[in-house]
């Protein structure tokens, strides 16, 4: 399926963690012909960024600073992160850059700087983006927009699994006490916090496979890019 890149088309995936937007968006994207952009690697790698040169993450104004200064890009139909030009991959995946991530992204100034950026990266193309904020704040104009939720004990095994495969030994119990604290920090913030927009649409992904959910993503897609117009499904 692809689009005529004429009219540039937003579609927001937001949701908590674990809810599968990453492989969602992955694929969506790839079926749609669009740049994917995960946002939550660009809030970790300014929390990397943060830890590796020891700034306070209680202290706003650096941290604003680092995410100022931060060149990371995500290049195109890959699924490399790079910091100042660093391979940084891996590195936002540790497992201790997750909390970091979340509590860097509640600072009001680093969030300016992010969505800046995001907003650049979608100024010519045709993108599926990934977050919390893609459909309230970042693209609140974006033509679709998913709200992608899963149950806690789904979304802790997603992300125990996801862990796993990277060579991540935890104990379930921590992952899921790491996914309920990340999720309550980040519904709870003063600056963007996640929830749905009242537009989205929202899925549960809990009982369904990854193919029906990119299939119904697909399908709103298809309904809300005018009738079909410069579609070729
Ligand atoms: O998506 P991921 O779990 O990798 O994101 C890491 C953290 O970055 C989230 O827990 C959240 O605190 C933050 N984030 C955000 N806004 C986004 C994307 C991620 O606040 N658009």
């Amino acid at each position: 399926m692809s689009i005529d890149m004429s009219t540039r088309i937003v579609v927001a995936i937001d949701g908590p963690a674990g809810a599968g937007k990453s492989t969602i968006a992955r694929r969506v994207a790839e079926r749609l012909g669009f740049i994917y952009i995960d946002t939550g690697a660009m809030y970790r790698a300014v929390a990397l960024w943060a830890l590796r040169t020891n700034v306070d993450l209680a202290d706003m104004h650096r941290l604003e600073q680092l995410a100022i200064a931060a060149s990371i890009e995500l290049p195109p139909r890959s699924a490399t992160v790079l910091l100042n030009g660093e391979d940084v991959t891996a590195a936002i995946r540790e497992p201790a850059i997750s909390p970091a991530a979340s509590k860097v992204s509640a600072v009001p100034g680093v969030r300016r700087a992010l969505v800046e950026k995001q907003r650049q990266m979608a100024a010519e193309n045709s993108v599926v983006m990934e977050g919390r904020d893609i459909g309230t704040v970042v693209f609140p104009d974006a033509k679709v927009k998913i709200f992608l939720d899963a149950d806690a004990e789904t979304r802790t095994e997603r992300r125990l699994r996801d862990l796993r495969e990277r060579g991540a030994t935890l104990a379930p119990e921590a992952v899921a006490q790491e996914v309920e604290e990340r999720d309550q920090r980040d519904r709870t913030r003063a600056e963007s916090p996640l929830v749905q927009a009242p537009d989205a649409v929202y899925i549960d992904s809990t009982s369904l496979t990854i193919e029906q959910v990119e299939e119904f993503i697909l399908k709103i897609v298809r309904d809300r890019t005018s009738n079909g117009k410069g579609l070729r499904l």
